[in-house]
């Protein structure tokens, strides 16, 4: 597995910017590709480049707020391609893309997919550029394929781990998702959010895994904290600081129907949203957090409910007597607020 970032564009950006300091962050996989290359920027054009040593999870995890603060010039989001180039004041997506070849587990999976006639085929960033090689093959085999269409944020086939919405669209016209990558969290995400049989195919391993049991999992863990957190009556509702998650109106509105129905609330603002942050708030006995969704779909080291925004749906529904449903199917699980240039 070769992952490569897209050094032409860092190139060509400095090349045309003529920036002093550049600020960049990338999640922790492709640091080393990072820093190698801000190696080279420096050789070549004299730049320095300061690496944002906060957590870069997603799309969700821009600096441009951070560009002023440390007199920099402009900031590289390196490995989160998207529908854009640009987003805030000062920020370029630099795409990264991983060079592994799907064919022998497509060839795999078209045993397993044999029941579903109907495929619908989605996958992350890094191999986008294999929707198309893949989408063939299995025509070949005799299946028929759908690929989801791009929106203002994210290409064609293209989910992040909040953002199903390419692919949600699409989910009657299919049997069963196949996820490329290597990535339970996307392909979970997946399964839950169109609610059809997804199978993830990881190309580095040749295998095909059935999601089901996985996501089954992930939403009894998510209903039973809704349930819990219906007994509470001291909530905690988290606003994050991180550009791409500021939901200061949802957590408004979830603060005002908590307060209308009887509960307490304190509110709280915080970077990431993490155990070891919440545990001095002893009194607090749920939080909501307004942040990405997965800390709590995926958050398995909390000692209280923490509910993301379709979870605090789902609870708002239940207070007011109404049915909480399948909170967790659909397109988005959170608006991502990255500030958009079109591409
Ligand atoms: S909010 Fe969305 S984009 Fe950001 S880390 Fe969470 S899942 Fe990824």
């Amino acid at each position: 597995m070769t992952v490569r970032i897209d050094e032409k564009k860092v190139f060509d950006i400095i090349e045309a910017k003529k920036p002093r300091v550049v600020l960049v962050n990338a999640p922790g996989g492709l640091l080393r590709q990072t820093k190698e290359l801000m190696e080279r920027v420096k050789k070549k054009y004299g730049v320095t480049s300061i690496l944002s040593g906060d957590s870069c999870f997603g799309i969700c995890d821009t600096i441009d707020d951070d560009v002023e603060k440390l007199q920099a010039d402009l900031a590289l989001h390196i490995g989160h391609n998207a529908a854009v180039n640009e987003v805030g004041d000062y920020t370029y997506l630099v795409d990264a893309t991983d060079d592994v070849e799907f064919g022998e587990v497509v060839d795999t999976a078209a045993k397993v997919l044999a029941p579903y006639g109907r495929i619908g085929l989605a996958t992350f960033s890094q191999h986008l550029q294999q929707l198309k090689p893949v989408k063939e093959r299995l025509e070949s085999k005799g299946f028929q394929v759908s690929v989801g269409r791009g929106n203002n944020l994210m290409l064609e086939g293209q989910v992040f781990g909040c953002d199903f919405s390419t692919s949600y669209p699409i989910r009657e016209q299919v049997d069963a998702f196949a996820f490329l990558g290597e990535s339970e969290f996307h392909a979970v995400g997946l399964a839950l959010a169109t609610g059809k049989p997804t199978f993830m195919l990881d190309p580095y391993m040749n295998e095909v895994t059935d999601m089901q049991q996985a996501a089954e999992e992930r939403k009894k863990r998510a209903v039973l904290a809704v349930y819990k957190a219906l007994d509470a009556r001291v909530f905690g509702v988290i606003t994050c600081l991180k550009e791409g998650q500021k939901m200061v109106g949802r957590s408004r509105w979830i603060t005002n129907r908590l307060e209308m129905s009887g509960r307490k609330v304190i509110q709280l603002a915080m970077r990431d949203v993490t155990a070891e942050r919440l545990a001095p708030h002893r009194e607090i006995e749920a939080f909501i957090q307004t942040a990405c969704p997965r800390i709590s779909v995926d958050g398995f080291t909390f000692d209280r409910p923490v509910l993301s925004i379709p979870q605090a749906d789902a609870l708002v529904a239940l207070i007011e007597g109404r049915e909480a449903g399948e909170f967790l199917e659909r397109p988005k699980w959170i608006e991502l607020t990255v500030g958009l240039t079109k591409r």
